[in-house]
C-alpha cells in the first residue's frame, strides 16, 4: 500500500513535493490545499490534485469555478503524513491541529527546530526522524552546506569552517521582493545558518555571514573549511563526485555562473527546470594544507525535495537504508 500524503501550502516548494512525491512508487498524493483561489489553485485541480480549502474560503473557490474536494481539516482524515509548505506564522496552529489529527507531519526550513526538535537532512541524519511524528526538512542553503560538510566532516574530520552566503533576493515568480539594484549585508552576526546546520551536525564547528544580491536563479556560498588532515584537491573532488545530490561542473567548459547552471538545467529535461543537485566548480575547488577552499550554487527552489521524499520513507517507517532510500528517490526523480 502507497503512504498517502498531503501537501498543506501548494507553493513553490508544496508544488515540487507534489510531483516528486507521485514520480516515487511507494508514495501518492491524495489532496494539496491552497487558501486562494489562485491561478495555483487552478493548476493544481488541472494535474488532477483534489483540492482542500479553508472552511471559510469554500465559497470564494466555488465562485471563481475551481472544484474543491474539501476542507484542509477533511484533507487530515485521508492522510498519513502532511507535507507543511506554508509561509512562515502558521506553524503552531497546524502542529495543533495535526497532532489532534493524530497525523505525521513534516516542515520546511522557514520554521525553527525548536518547532519539531529534529532536523532532517538525507545524508546526515536520515535515522533520526525514523517514526517520528513530527520533522523539519532544512532549509535550501542549510541543505546545500550539510550535503558538502558532512562527507568533509566524515572523512578528514572538520576543525572550523567559515561561510559567506551570497543570496538570491526572491524567487523567479515574486514581483514584489528586492533588491533590485542594491547588495544588503545581514548585519545581525553570525547569521543564523552556522547554528541552522548544527541543527543537524551539533558538533561541527561553523561561522556564516550573508548578502542579498539582485537575483532570483540561485543562491552561492564560499566556503572554507579547515581540516583534521591535508587531503590533496584530487581527493576532495574525487570526495565530492562520489557524494549523492553533488554535481560538479567546470568553469573552463563554459559554466562561469549561475546563468549557465541554469540554462543547463533547461537541457536536463527536468519538470520546471530543477537542479535539485547542489552545484560545484570542480575548477574552483582548492586544497592548502588542511584548508579545502570552494564554492557551492544552491538553486532555492528545488533542492529541498528529494530530502523531503526521504523524510517521508524515515517517518513512515519505510526504508531503513538512508543510501536505499536516497537511491530510489534520485532515481524517480531523475537525478
Ligand atoms: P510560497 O509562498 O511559494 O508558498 C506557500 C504556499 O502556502 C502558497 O501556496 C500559499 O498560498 C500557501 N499558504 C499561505 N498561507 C497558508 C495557510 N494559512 N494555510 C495553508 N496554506 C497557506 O512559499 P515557499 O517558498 O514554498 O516556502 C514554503 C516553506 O519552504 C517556507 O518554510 C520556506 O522558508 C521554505 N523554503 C523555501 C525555499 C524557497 O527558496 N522558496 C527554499 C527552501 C525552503
Amino acid at each position: 500500500m502507497k503512504t498517502k500524503v498531503g501537501v498543506n501550502g501548494y507553493g513553490t516548494i508544496g508544488k515540487r513535493v507534489a510531483t516528486a512525491v507521485n514520480q516515487q512508487d511507494d508514495m501518492e498524493i491524495v489532496g494539496v490545499t491552497k487558501t486562494r483561489p489562485s491561478y495555483e489553485a487552478q493548476d493544481a485541480v488541472k494535474k488532477g490534485y483534489p483540492l482542500y480549502v479553508p472552511d471559510d474560503k469554500l465559497e470564494a473557490f466555488r465562485t471563481a469555478g475551481i472544484k474543491v474536494a474539501g476542507t484542509i481539516k477533511d484533507l487530515y482524515g485521508k492522510v498519513d503524513i502532511i507535507v507543511d509548505c506554508t509561509p512562515g506564522g502558521f506553524a503552531d496552529k497546524y502542529k495543533a491541529e495535526y497532532a489532534e489529527a493524530g497525523i505525521r507531519a513534516i516542515w520546511q526550513g522557514g520554521e525553527d527546530h525548536s518547532l519539531t526538535g529534529i532536523s532532517f537532512n538525507a545524508g546526515a541524519n536520515y535515522k533520526e526522524s525514523w517514526g517520528a511524528q513530527f520533522s523539519r526538512v532544512v532549509s535550501c542553503n542549510t541543505t546545500g552546506l550539510l550535503r558538502a560538510l558532512y562527507p568533509l566532516d566524515r572523512e578528514y574530520g572538520i576543525k572550523n569552517s567559515y561561510v559567506t552566503l551570497i543570496r538570491r533576493s526572491a524567487d523567479p515568480y515574486d514581483s514584489k521582493s528586492g533588491p533590485i539594484n542594491a547588495i544588503e549585508p545581514v548585519v545581525k552576526l553570525p547569521t543564523h545558518h552556522g547554528p541552522d546546520v548544527q541543527s543537524v551536525m551539533p558538533w561541527v564547528n561553523i561561522h556564516t555571514m550573508a548578502v542579498k544580491v539582485p537575483t532570483t536563479l540561485m543562491h552561492v556560498h564560499t566556503v572554507s573549511v579547515e581540516l583534521n588532515s591535508e587531503p590533496k584537491t584530487e581527493d576532495i573532488i574525487d570526495l565530492f563526485r562520489r557524494t549523492p545530490r553533488i554535481k560538479l561542473v567546470k568553469s573552463s567548459s563554459g559554466i562561469k555562473s549561475t546563468a549557465q547552471i541554469m540554462e543547463e538545467a533547461k537541457e536536463m529535461g527536468r519538470t520546471r527546470n530543477d537542479m535539485f543537485e547542489i552545484v560545484l566548480w570542480e575548477d574552483g575547488i582548492k586544497a592548502v594544507g588542511n584548508t579545502v577552499y570552494f564554492y557551492i550554487a544552491v538553486h532555492q527552489e528545488s533542492d529541498v525535495v528529494p530530502e523531503n521524499i526521504d523524510c517521508i520513507r524515515s517517518m513512515c517507517k519505510m526504508e531503513e537504508d538512508p543510501a536505499k532510500s536516497m537511491a530510489k528517490t534520485d532515481a524517480a526523480m531523475g537525478i
